[in-house]
């Protein structure tokens, strides 16, 4: 089938914000790519279209963990190391820095074993899927652990400037949500393997008074094929119960040269192609 089409792209689950995974040419999913062939003490090996929430609950079961995640539990292996997919903390690697080896099947049809180690090897797995279809990974595994999420409300602007490596830093992941106004950082979310006296304070920011969710129970259909800069755009918004919401939404592509670089899959397409051409 390789060697046969023109040109070809691998798909993983297709979450990528960019037009990365799009192409002219034939598209090969690797949705039923999903088994793991085998789990050691140290490394897992697996099918690269296996979705990281089913890898994380074999692994679980056997008491042991990969190192990191992305904030979606649904993206593949595959996608998510060809795109240098990364959690959040600063003491956490990207999840393609725990790729030991990757099996890759190129234009010829050859499949290619390459180990951690060989000759451009990081590059290879962070391929954007220009190198080939990755059919096996292996990966780093570590001793399952659990952490803790704190939530902290109304972080001020001045302690994010002033503070900001540190609050980047202090624990194994932030993640600072932001409405924009002058009350600062409306949340932030810390995860932590340790256990904080709940009622401190973090930088300025208070203790949450109520539960967070991270669960949105609602669908959003955008479609997002801007013709011209700063274009309304329609979103029907689909709750939980069902009802349906409409609004009008002001697409930020503000110009021509923006809507190129758009149009291009993001700036580093658009000079790739432009360096090519
Ligand atoms: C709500 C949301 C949250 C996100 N959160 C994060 C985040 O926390 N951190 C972050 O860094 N990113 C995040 N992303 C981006 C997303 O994780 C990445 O774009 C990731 O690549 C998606 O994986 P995928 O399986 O959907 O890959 P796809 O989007 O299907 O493909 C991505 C690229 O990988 C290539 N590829 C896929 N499978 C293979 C394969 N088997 N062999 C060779 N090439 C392959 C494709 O050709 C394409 O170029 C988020 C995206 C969404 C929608």
């Amino acid at each position: 089938m390789i060697v046969g089409a023109e040109s070809l792209r691998p798909l993983g689950t297709r979450h990528s914000f960019s037009l990365v995974g799009d192409s002219a040419g034939a598209l090969l999913s690797t949705e039923h790519l999903n088994q793991i062939v085998e789990i050691g003490e140290a490394t897992v090996t697996v099918e690269a279209g296996i979705r990281y929430g089913e890898l994380s609950g074999a692994l679980h079961d056997r008491d042991l963990a990969v190192a990191n995640l992305a904030s979606l539990p649904h993206i593949s292996v595959g996608g998510a190391i060809a795109t240098g997919t990364h959690g959040s903390g600063v003491g956490n690697q990207s999840l393609a820095a725990a790729v030991s080896a990757i099996d890759v099947v190129g234009a010829d049809g050859s499949i290619r074993l390459l180990r951690r180690g060989d000759h451009d090897f990081d590059g290879a797995v962070v391929g954007l899927g220009a190198l080939g279809l990755v059919t096996r990974v292996s990966l780093d595994v570590v001793a399952e652990f659990e952490l803790r999420q704190y939530v902290f409300e109304e972080l001020p602007w001045s302690a994010v400037e002033t503070h900001l490596d540190a609050i980047l830093a202090a624990s194994y992941s932030i993640s600072l949500f932001t409405t924009w106004t002058d009350l600062g950082v409306a949340q932030v979310w810390l995860k932590t393997k340790d256990q904080l006296d709940s009622q401190s304070s973090f930088f300025g920011a208070t203790a949450a008074r109520q539960p967070v969710s991270s669960t949105v129970s609602a669908s959003f259909f955008i479609d997002v094929s801007p013709r011209v800069p700063r274009q309304k755009l329609t979103a029907e918004i689909v709750s939980g119960d069902g009802s349906l919401q409409r609004i009008t939404l002001l697409c930020r592509i503000d110009t021509l040269d923006e809507l190129e670089y758009y149009r291009n899959g993001g700036i580093l397409h658009y000079v790739l192609r432009k360096l090519a051409a």
